[in-house]
């Protein structure tokens, strides 16, 4: 249940840590075609500053995408696809269970095959509650090791490689073209992206070894997140992730910590690997540092308890719901954080019920007045709905709590010159 949120969550933070990292964002949303040969196209959709890719493979039998990016891009992408091949996929295939591939499955309506590991789909139906998916988004057709399809001339084989980014991760292997869409598995010169909650970060070195040592040596791997990699980009990053998750793990042992590792240069050591992704060096040991720490029994995820009270009861329900958790003698078992709100919040948006988004926004800040996404929520839902005056409020009020922050800072500037 956790993920839904994460992955959500996930996206918006990455957005907005990146956009701090730029200038200013290009022209939003927008698709970028890059054609790699007379069959293959690869599609590079933005949102804020941040992109992921997907790739269209054609011929006599039908159009094949692998991924479709996210929802808010789909309209577009698809614009894209029908103007470059006249026809909608017939089959969609998605390296993993995150909204930021799965997204737009939904826009080419019921027509197209979409086809999956098993347990993304499992994800899709009893974890990702919140986003409840039509069967138009759902995987139609499923598989737990290999499946291999013999479309337009080409062997295409679909090979799982699960465990590390998340429970449901294949790679796409175009025999013949020697090309392998690898989703978020194969990052080139980036630390890659991860969760306490799927997969684990710790298997990623033993993941890739094991994807290394399949791929042909003279392979095109198109990334999810990055440029192309070749073999020898695949060998260097494997080597990377080896290397700086056995350093987290003797550092840990020793029980050193993050100081241990700036003060030995570590970290600057392996900034170069910041080059094309989001996840700093500096978090990438952080991060991984806590999930060593964090061994103790899992917290009891409350999403799902939240989300049948607002089924039943509506909002009064979600609420009186939280209350009961929070008010609870073991609260400490329940996995309380600010992001329930946050991910809720953000559920009622989509279904353009602005009232009860507010409602939640608010009520999250009450509950978590020192968390900056409490504001962060709230200034987006208010610039969204052209409330600026509100919105400024709380840009002025998230400054104070987060003074170093440059999205809000950034925010401030924008706000102040729309009044
Ligand atoms: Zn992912």
């Amino acid at each position: 249940m956790k993920k839904v949120l994460l992955s959500l969550i996930v996206i918006i933070f990455i957005s907005s840590i990146y956009a701090e990292n730029k200038e200013k964002p290009k022209k939003l949303p927008r698709v970028e075609v890059h054609k790699i040969n007379d069959q293959f196209t690869k599609f590079t959709v933005f949102w804020s500053g941040y992109f992921v890719n997907a790739l269209a493979f054609d011929g006599p039998d039908g159009l094949v995408l692998v991924d479709t990016g996210i929802a808010d891009t789909g309209k577009e992408l698809k614009k894209k696809i029908l103007k470059l091949y006249k026809k909608s996929p017939k089959y969609i295939i998605n390296t993993h269970e995150h909204v930021d591939h799965t997204g737009a499955n939904n826009v080419f309506g019921m027509a197209p095959i979409i086809i999956s590991h098993k347990t993304m789909r499992k994800t899709m139906v009893e974890d990702f509650i919140l986003s409840e998916y039509g069967s138009d988004s759902l995987p139609d057709m499923c598989f737990e090791n290999e499946l291999v399809l013999h479309l337009n001339g080409e062997e295409i084989i679909l090979k799982s490689f699960t465990g590390s980014h998340t429970e449901s991760d294949i790679i796409v292997h175009f025999k013949n073209a020697k090309i392998i869409a690898t989703g978020d598995l194969v990052y080139k010169k980036a630390f890659p992206s991860f969760s306490a909650y799927a997969g684990d970060v710790f298997k990623y070195g033993e993941i890739v070894s094991k994807l290394a040592k399949y791929c042909p040596k003279d392979v095109i791997l198109i990334n999810g997140h990055t440029s192309d990699s070749n073999y020898n980009d695949l060998i260097d990053y494997k080597n990377m992730l080896i290397e700086t998750l056995a350093i987290t793990k003797k550092t840990f042992n020793n029980k050193e910590g993050m100081e241990y590792l700036k003060n030995k240069g570590i970290i600057e050591k392996w900034k170069k690997w910041e080059k094309e992704g989001y996840v700093r060096a500096n978090s990438w040991f952080k991060d991984n540092l806590d999930v060593l720490k964090n061994t103790g029994p899992k917290k009891i995820i409350i999403t799902r308890y939240l989300y049948n009270a607002l089924k039943k009861k509506g909002i009064k329900g979600f609420f009186s719901e939280y209350e009961k958790y929070k008010n609870s003698p073991d609260v400490k078992k329940y996995d309380m954080t600010y992001f329930e709100f946050g991910g809720f919040g953000d559920y009622f948006e989509r279904k353009k019920d602005f009232q009860a988004a507010e409602k939640i926004y608010l009520y999250g800040l009450k509950e978590y007045p020192k968390e900056k996404y409490a504001y962060f929520y709230l200034i987006k839902f208010y610039m969204n709905q052209n409330k600026n005056k509100l919105a400024l409020k709380y840009a002025k009020k998230m400054l104070i709590i987060a003074p170093e922050n440059k999205w809000v800072k950034r925010k401030l500037k924008e706000l102040k010159n729309m009044k």
